[in-house]
């Protein structure tokens, strides 16, 4: 077998990395370089630069140079350049091929596959986008790994070391993606995964020119468009010399407008606090998913651009309650782990027998009858998410008509209680025999395989009958007719009882709830959702939906409190009681703070 190159293929910038001699190399660029830019530009002819060279002209020949493409693989997005039209992947494709050229020149022998790391939250039409670039530039993709999971081998080196449970913190220039890992023996687990697709880097900008703005009396959503991006570009800028600096003065020129201000990190945090809080939302959906306690957790592992910001690792700490932080070059890991799974792949003697199991990160199911509301079906979950893959699981449902003809298999994905609220990505019809409600029934089974292939076969248990659907879950872009149809749809809505400000309240509340827990506890809130259903729309009383309401809101109180137990302050007190300048002293401080916070220590 040929060598495999794993790629990390970044929003930013590219690597590569090889198994040689017993660990995962990284491959130098032909600058002699790891970082390669996700950059491409397109000179004279059929001239094209790809990397630090076209990161240049990204400046000097805008209209024939493109970069953070990487963002929109998957979608029908072309970029002009040159009077052509280029698709991501075709974009991709090219930087593919630079770092395979460079590669074969380094390494002195031919590649033909890959394998590419992938955020963990990329849908399938993102994956397989991934995989045409890789044929484009001439490389053989069987598999795809996300990013995390790639961070998480490369912190196992490949070897075998003590078992522990650690948290992958990747946070990129636009999204963060939190990973539960359990490694054990030569095995490494992800448990589970977590993120928030609209958090990253250029946030932190965003908020640092929003200061900008407010100093210098202009309205940060006003100014003209070329101002705004000169602004965040000089905030961008501002915010990455504090990972080198305590405190910097960030300057902007715009023809005739000229302006400074300075910043450290103190203020960096007062003017993002929101952003702060949100960093803390998916550490505790992945604690709660995969059961464990931050006492529990070895180490976090920072990967991406974003971790290297100093008050982001402070306020990792702080949430962490101490010392135990691992900061890996966040530039490396993934690439060091997709060099890693290329020797898996090619079943090294030296690395065979590691194992890395990954999960499905979200819930497959079918929407079931609503007895309180026939119009709106319910989710019933077949596959839970975090489940490890590959997986298949077993339901089985009956009719709920008399003399019910067809029965139809709703496909959804996602963690809305209201099955329409998830993501629809197919049906299955099967007939059955005419008979008295809840006499026929099928049996449905949902398959879930590595490479996010969703295969679903219906059994109908009389006559047996089969039906199978092959899906490839992907959330795709809803077409303008289909939009025109949805808004239709709502403005025939009518007001109900139900519609009351307070039992939307606990309802909403309720359901969010549901998409936040999984398994008995899930259970649980449905059936208490399921019943408030009942009395507002089929029983339609809403005196003891009151009655009723009242429980469930102290139900949904301790709920909360469980959750919200997991051995963390989540207190978003005042910033000065997590943020603290880097220092001796402080690294003291902060090792009695974990200490008094594990129970070490008492007052
Ligand atoms: P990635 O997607 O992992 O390449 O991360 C890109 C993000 O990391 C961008 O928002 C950058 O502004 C940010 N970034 C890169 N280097 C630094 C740094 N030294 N300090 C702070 N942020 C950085």
């Amino acid at each position: 077998m040929g060598k495999i190159l794993g790629i990390d293929l970044g929003t930013t910038n590219s690597l590569a990395a090889v198994w040689q001699e017993g660990k995962s190399v990284l491959i130098p660029n032909s600058f002699g370089e790891y970082l390669t830019p996700s950059v491409v530009s397109f000179g004279e002819g059929s001239m094209v630069y790809v990397g630090k060279t076209a990161k240049e002209r990204l400046v000097s020949h805008p209209d024939q140079s493109v970069a953070v493409f990487k963002r929109f693989m998957g979608t029908d997005k072309k970029y002009k350049l040159n009077g052509k039209k280029y698709r991501p992947e075709e974009l991709s494709a090219f930087v593919l091929r630079k770092l395979k050229e460079d590669a074969q020149l380094y390494l002195g022998e031919m590649i033909e596959e890959a394998v590419v790391s992938v955020p963990a939250y990329f849908n399938d039409k993102a994956r397989k986008a991934t995989k045409n670039a890789g044929e484009l530039a001439g490389l053989k993709v069987e598999r795809i790994i996300n990013e995390p999971s790639a961070a998480a081998l490369a912190c196992r080196g490949g070897e075998s070391k003590e078992d522990e449970t650690f948290l992958v913190f990747d946070f990129g220039g636009g999204t963060l993606d939190v990973s539960l890992v359990d490694c054990f023996d030569n095995i490494v687990e992800i448990i589970a995964v977590s993120g928030d697709n609209h958090l990253g880097g250029s946030d932190f900008d965003e908020e640092i020119a929003r200061q900008f703005c407010r100093e210098h009396g202009l309205e940060f959503d006003g100014i003209s468009s070329q101002r705004r991006r000169i602004i965040l570009e000089s905030a961008n800028r501002a915010k990455c010399g504090l990972s080198e600096k305590k405190d910097i003065v960030m300057k902007v020129t715009d023809g005739d407008f000229k302006g400074q201000m300075d910043l450290d990190n103190k203020k960096l945090i007062k003017a993002s606090a929101s952003l702060f809080q949100r960093i803390s939302v998916p550490v505790k959906k992945v604690l709660n998913d995969g059961k464990k306690n931050m006492l529990d957790i070895s180490k976090a592992v920072l990967v991406g651009g974003s971790c290297k910001m100093p008050a982001v690792q402070q306020y990792l700490r702080h949430m962490m309650g101490g010392y135990h932080l691992t900061v890996m070059d966040p530039d490396y890991m993934v690439a060091l782990g997709t060099g890693i799974y290329a020797g898996i792949k090619e079943r090294r003697e030296d690395i065979k027998d590691l194992l890395l199991t990954d999960i499905c990160p979200f819930t497959l199911g079918t929407g079931i009858f609503n007895e309180g509301d026939a119009k709106r079906t319910l989710m019933s979950t077949i596959i839970e998410r975090n489940s490890v893959l590959p997986c298949s699981r077993r339901a089985h449902f009956q009719t709920v008509f008399d003399y019910q003809k067809h029965v139809a298999v709703g496909i959804y994905q996602g963690e809305e209680y209201y099955a329409d609220n998830n993501i629809h990505l197919g049906e299955v019809k099967v007939d059955v025999l005419p008979a008295l409600k809840g006499k026929e029934t099928i049996t449905v089974d949902y398959t879930y395989d590595i490479n996010g292939i969703l295969i679903v076969d219906v059994e109908v248990d009389s006559t047996g009958e089969k039906k199978r659907q092959v899906i490839t879950t992907g959330e795709d872009n809803i077409p303008p007719e289909e939009m025109g149809r949805r808004i239709a749809e709502l403005e025939k809505m009518t007001f109900h009882p139900a519609d009351q400000e307070e039992n939307q309240m606990v309802t909403a509340w309720g359901e969010r709830l549901y998409a936040q827990t999984t398994g008995v506890l899930r259970d649980e809130i449905g059936k208490r959702l399921d019943h408030i259903q009942h009395l507002l729309y089929a029983e339609q009383n809403p005196y003891k939906a009151k009655k009723w309401k009242r429980k469930m809101e102290s139900f949904f109180k301790d709920v909360e409190n469980y959750l919200n137990d997991v051995g963390i302050d989540w207190g978003q007190e005042d910033i000065d009681s997590w943020y603290v300048e880097e220092s001796e002293d402080n690294e003291e401080q902060q090792e009695e703070d974990w200490l008094w916070y594990n129970g070490h220590l008492t007052h």
